[in-house]
């Protein structure tokens, strides 16, 4: 195993109850470091932008609103085995098939409204990364 970094969002419904430290101390817990961080509200060209590998499933716009809706945080995580580490962590994407103790099985309101949002492979974390951070803006 290697040390990886991926790119972790807590999504508005976490930040509107307030949870983002319950969130981070999961990973942390994980032995997932948080070497970036920051929180902004998106627009709905950056949402579009971000999720655009999804543009042709029913659910895009919804899912570009939501994300939309309200701040979010992001951040870069950076442990080994990074991003399989993170993606365990979040548990499974409908909140009803998430395993005990996962982010979105404890906080996640809905499929939509699941909390986290994970980079899926070491390449797709890599660019998802260079979409919100610039280097020195991770500081290890
Ligand atoms: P994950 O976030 O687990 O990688 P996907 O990449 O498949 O899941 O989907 C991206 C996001 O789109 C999900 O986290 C969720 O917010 C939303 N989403 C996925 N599937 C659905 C669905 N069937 N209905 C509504 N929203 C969905
Ligand atoms: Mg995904």
């Amino acid at each position: 195993m290697a040390t990886e970094q991926t790119l972790s969002i807590i999504k508005p419904d976490a930040t509107r109850r307030n949870l983002t430290g319950k969130i981070i101390a999961k990973f942390e817990e994980a032995g997932l470091r948080v070497v970036a961080q920051k929180r902004l509200h998106m627009t709905l060209a950056m949402a579009q932008a971000f999720y655009a590998v999804h543009k042709d499933r029913p659910f895009y716009n919804d899912l570009c609103q939501f994300m939309v809706s309200g701040p979010v945080v992001v951040q870069v995580l950076q442990g080994e085995n990074a991003v399989a580490k993170n993606r365990e962590v979040m548990g499974a994407t409908n909140p009803a098939n998430a395993a005990p103790g996962t982010v979105r099985k404890e906080f996640a309101e809905s499929i939509e409204a699941n909390s986290v949002h994970g980079s899926d492979s070491l390449e797709n974390a890599r660019n998802e990364i260079a979409f919100f951070f610039s280097q020195t803006e991770i500081v290890g």
